[in-house]
């Protein structure tokens, strides 16, 4: 096991915070190869365009950088990033020993296929041996829906949910708690969300009674399968345009009006407290009341500006390239080398999209930062906007019974039990 050099000291977070800076956070993206053939991503196989991966030795150097620059989280995404598992478990390896101490990465299942194959749990005892051994913070799995067949299917990856069922215990052994990531989309549910008609209420009422639905659906579903870490990605479509990050698509299954993204949200935000004590939910209440409000386009408090392009960034696969995040591919910061975190001016408050790695940590972060840097507006907040506060403070209490989504940690059931709903 490899220990981290020095993670980020309290009196470090604070003193950044004091200058109105978060601890910085980088989406390296080493491959654009993928093997799957997901509808609801410009990445799946058969999309005909030259891939690349980053080199591992830059991006060792890379790493390097990013630690001496204040940067505490990394994400290894693709593509697949298991498709170079070796190459992103060294680098994880020396993020850790150069100081980043939040490493990240994931998979879409394809090493679980085969689960009836002689040799299956060996594999999987190997692939967790090195996971652990890299010392990630966060492995995550992605599953589009309750129903593994609608899942395999748009997966293009059949037999996977099944080997993922007999992986999961196994990982477990080895002290490794995998999160299941969810892409929200029309089949999260099993049976596909209507349209919303605007000129019909009664079909707002029927995708927003479904869409609940769907969630706990796929919630029990992810309990039976044996996850206890659960995240939520927003669905991103129609950012395509622009983007650098191809992980999106305009396909109908993640493509939703503004009402739909509402009552998406809506659901999320009534749905997920009921299994904060079964599983660690990663989806903060206070961010999504934000996102609520602001697809209800009535006004009203506004959500925290984004961090992306401020603490927040994307490195790209094909010239590890920085962006402010993976949708803004017109604004190249440079060479990824050369960027230092310090020395970037926040631009205009970014409220662009809704992407959740970077929009759900900038919301619960955004109290924090208005502490140190606008104590008053903090304060008028607290007295004006008791609603945002309550679920922000709440949250917090949570992420720490969650014990901050560590999946080197099992779950602490008696903390959890604590927000059992009434
Ligand atoms: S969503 Fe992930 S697994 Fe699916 S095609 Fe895109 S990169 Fe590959
Ligand atoms: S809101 Fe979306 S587009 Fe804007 S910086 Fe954040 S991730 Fe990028």
């Amino acid at each position: 096991m490899i220990k981290p050099r020095s993670p980020l000291s309290p009196l470090a977070a604070i003193g950044r915070l004091a200058r109105g800076r978060l601890p910085g956070q980088v989406v390296i993206q080493f491959t654009e190869r993928c093997n799957a053939a997901c509808v609801q991503c410009g990445m799946r196989r058969g999309n005909e365009f030259a891939r690349c991966t980053l080199d591992v030795e830059a991006t060792r150097r890379l790493l390097d950088v990013l630690a001496a620059r204040g940067v505490v989280s990394v994400s290894f995404t693709g593509g697949e990033p298991l498709l170079h598992l070796d190459e992103v478990c060294a680098l994880a390896a020396h993020a850790r020993a150069a100081g980043i101490p939040f490493t990240r990465t994931g998979t879409n299942g394809f090493l679980f296929m085969g689960a009836d194959k002689p040799g299956f749990a060996r594999r999987v005892h190997a692939l967790a041996e090195k996971l652990v051994a890299a010392g990630l913070y966060t492995f995550w799995v992605s599953l589009d829906s309750a129903d593994p067949a609608i899942h395999e299917a748009n997966r293009g990856l059949p037999g996977m949910v099944r080997g993922l069922e007999k992986a999961l215990p196994i990982f477990h052994e080895h002290g490794l708690h995998p999160a299941v990531n969810l892409g929200l989309n029309r089949l999260t549910g099993g049976q596909r969300l209507p349209a919303i008609d605007p000129e019909r209420p009664e079909t707002r009422e029927a995708f927003a009674a479904q869409a609940r639905l769907a969630l706990h659906r796929f919630y029990l579903r992810v309990l039976d399968l044996g996850f206890s870490i659960v995240n939520a990605c927003y669905p991103m479509s129609g950012e395509d345009a622009g983007a650098v990050y191809q992980a999106t698509s305009r396909d109908d299954v993640i493509s939703f009006s503004r009402a739909e993204k509402h009552e998406l949200f809506a659901a999320l935000y009534d749905v997920v407290p009921r299994y904060r004590h079964r599983l660690r939910v990663f989806t903060p209440k206070s961010a999504l009341l934000a996102l609520m409000r602001e697809t209800a386009g009535e006004g009203g408090p506004a959500a925290n500006a984004c961090r992306g392009g401020v603490d927040f960034f994307f490195v790209d696969a094909k010239g590890m390239r920085a962006f402010p995040c993976g949708y803004r591919g017109g604004e190249d910061l440079g060479p990824a080398l050369e960027l230092d975190p310090a020395h970037i001016t926040p631009s205009a408050a970014c409220r662009a999209c809704e992407w959740e790695c970077f929009r759900d940590p900038s919301e619960m972060a955004g109290p924090l930062l208005d502490l140190f840097r606008r104590p008053l507006a903090l304060a008028g907040r607290l007295a004006g906007d008791r609603a945002f506060m309550r679920e922000w403070l709440t949250d917090l209490a949570y992420y720490r019974a969650c014990g901050w989504f560590d999946a080197r940690i099992p779950p602490d059931r008696e903390a959890l039990a604590r927000f059992a709903p009434a």
